[in-house]
């Protein structure tokens, strides 16, 4: 378990009192965004891009690749509540507390991680053994748009 308050001897955690438990609220400090597969080395020159800002990573597991933006939401309080309670939006009440990051990082399910523009980097050029050539003759490529 992540981010969990010392839970009282003979205490149960169930869904109606497990996030009072939970001491990061860690599903209100980041969000994820579905990316089309990178497939090429112009999509991974572009995630290259997205990595170098501050506190973007991206991670692939069975659903697909995702950019991962470490952000709290402002809504949340200092207390783990939310301040939009009643009027958060739609995404947020689908969110289940059944089985999340209370339970297990999600960085478990992840089948590729990457943290930083190095990691990504460092990635793509094993992947590509003409990653230096295409680096090389980006000037080149935009001359000819
Ligand atoms: S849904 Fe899970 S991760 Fe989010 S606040 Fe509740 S217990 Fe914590
Ligand atoms: S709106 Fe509320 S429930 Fe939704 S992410 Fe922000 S703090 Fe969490």
């Amino acid at each position: 378990m992540t981010g969990v308050k010392n839970i009282p001897v003979g205490v149960k955690i169930t869904t109606e009192n497990k996030c009072g438990f939970c001491t990061n609220s860690k599903c209100c400090t980041y969000i994820t965004e579905e990316l089309a597969t990178p497939r090429s080395m112009h999509d991974f020159d572009h995630m290259l891009w997205q990595l170098s800002h501050r506190d973007v990573h991206a991670y692939k597991d069975e659903d697909g690749w995702f950019l991962m933006i470490h952000n709290p939401c402002l809504q949340l309080l200092p207390d783990g509540r939310c301040g939009i309670y009643e009027d958060r939006p739609l995404i947020c009440r689908q969110y289940t507390n059944e089985y999340c990051e209370f339970d297990e990082d999600s960085s478990e399910g992840f089948e590729l991680f990457f943290d930083s523009y190095d990691s990504l980097l460092s990635y793509v050029k094993k992947r590509f053994k003409t990653w230096g050539k295409f680096a090389a003759s980006r000037d080149e490529f935009l001359s000819k748009v």
